[in-house]
């Protein structure tokens, strides 16, 4: 038999309608908040993400799906969606100076990790990209927006956690007093010691309990920052507190993509054991520039909707249960139950029948089970009589209708 791959998962039953009822409210609040989808390919040059994301960085080093195409071009399986809005923003030239640009995406990413709880090789995110202004108004936009959000869809135990990378003149500093601190040190991993050259920031963001152990005690960004980005974070904190979003000042997070600069943020939730940010993302005003496009600066974030549904449970979900199940026994209840069953689901009645020859208890038992909230019974009594019975299977009552009101069912209860 064959299996799916590794890490990729098949949705269906209950949590497809826990998904699709994730993925209708995020729609809706983005929509609100005025922001415009955009649909983006799964496929991109690999040359994009090496650029963007940073070739030291996890994902570009280990977790891409990167192949050869037949024409022998470099592509990947996008493994995050801002580096191909910016792509897509520069190459259909979208930007104007008058008018901010708001959008949004929804749909499968791929890394090669390793599958456990609450990460997969193919997850789903859901992002918003709010682009064309330097001020923390657009942080204070996309938090607000992210808010909401986590409101609506019902996930109170969490926590936002913010930080500032500082702009690259400052990170410089930092970058300097970080190797000094880390100069002596023996005990990083193999990886670290080779980020200490290729990118020291990358230390601060290692999984492995040792490194952690020393980060803990290397000196904090916050404390290198400028003037400029202290001020661009004082402001923020302001606007938060305004409007009664808590948050807290975490100096470790600094994500582990390359792009960001200035502000970076993470949300967590309880009750996901070790995978628990369910949102993450920051400013990132260089990336467009950096890709040959548009001075555009930027700030966006990015939810992992699989490590959401883990946070839910049928109750997210209405009852699927139908309205109205029908029982008729020969072809004189046919010629009468079908065309009116078709009528009732053109106007979004849901029902549901059993043509088969079956006895009246089996398909009162049917009708039970497919949790029918009424069931109408034609039988041969009820025809002779020119009525049908309709039953209310909550309360066990059931009683005697003439035909002519089966034309407007859906009146009668
Ligand atoms: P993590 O530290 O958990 O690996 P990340 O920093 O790599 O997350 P981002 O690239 O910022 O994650 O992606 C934003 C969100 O997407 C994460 O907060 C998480 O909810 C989700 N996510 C990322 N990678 C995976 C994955 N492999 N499987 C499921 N969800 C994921
Ligand atoms: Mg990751």
């Amino acid at each position: 038999m064959i299996t799916s791959v590794r890490g990729f998962k098949d949705i269906y039953g209950k949590e497809a309608k826990i998904w699709k009822k994730l993925e209708n409210i995020i729609r809706e609040v983005f929509s609100t908040w005025g922001f415009e989808e955009v649909r983006l390919p799964i496929l991109e040059k690999t040359e994009l993400f090496q650029r963007s994301i940073g070739d030291t960085t996890d994902i570009v080093e280990k977790e891409m799906y990167t192949f050869i195409d037949k024409g022998n071009e470099s592509v990947t399986m996008r493994p995050e969606g801002t580096a191909s809005v910016i792509r897509f923003i520069n190459e259909h030239k979208l930007y104007t100076l008058e008018k901010n640009l708001k959008l949004y995406y929804l749909g499968p990413m791929f890394r090669y990790e390793r599958p456990q709880k609450g990460r997969l090789r193919q997850f789903h995110q859901a992002g918003v990209e709010f682009l064309g202004d330097l001020t923390p108004y657009a942080e204070f936009e996309v938090l607000s927006l992210m808010d909401c959000l986590l409101e609506k869809v019902g996930i109170k135990d969490r926590i936002l956690y913010i930080n500032n990378l500082g702009c690259p003149d400052c990170r410089k500093t930092y970058r300097n007093s970080l190797l000094k601190y880390l100069e002596n040190n023996q005990d990083l991993c193999e990886d670290c010691n080779r980020r200490k050259i290729t990118n020291p920031l990358r230390i601060l963001d290692c999984k492995q309990e040792k490194c952690k152990e020393i980060i803990k005690s290397a000196p904090k960004i916050l404390d290198f920052i400028c003037v400029d980005c202290k001020k661009h974070m004082t402001k923020l904190k302001e606007l938060l507190t305004l409007n009664n979003i808590s948050y807290e000042i975490d100096p470790f997070i600094v994500r582990g993509l390359d792009y960001y600069i200035k502000t970076v943020f993470e949300v967590h939730a309880k009750g996901l054991g070790s995978q628990s940010a369910i949102l993450a993302g920051g400013r990132y005003d260089n990336l467009s520039k950096d890709l040959g496009g548009y001075d555009l600066p930027a700030v966006g974030w990015a939810m992992g909707l699989e490590r959401v549904v883990l946070l839910l449970d049928e109750t997210f979900v209405e009852d699927d249960s139908l309205d109205f199940f029908f029982i008729y026994f020969d072809d004189r209840g046919e010629k009468i139950i079908l065309p009116l069953i078709n009528n009732l689901r053109k106007k979004g009645v849901k029902v549901s029948y059993d043509p088969s020859k079956s006895s009246l208890k089996s398909k009162l038992r049917k009708a039970d089970k497919l949790k029918s909230k009424y069931v109408v019974i034609l039988g041969d009594n009820e025809i002779n009589n020119g009525t049908f019975t309709l039953k209310n299977m909550e309360k066990g009552e059931q009683f005697a209708l003439p035909l002519d009101k089966l034309e407007n069912l859906e009146k009668e209860i």
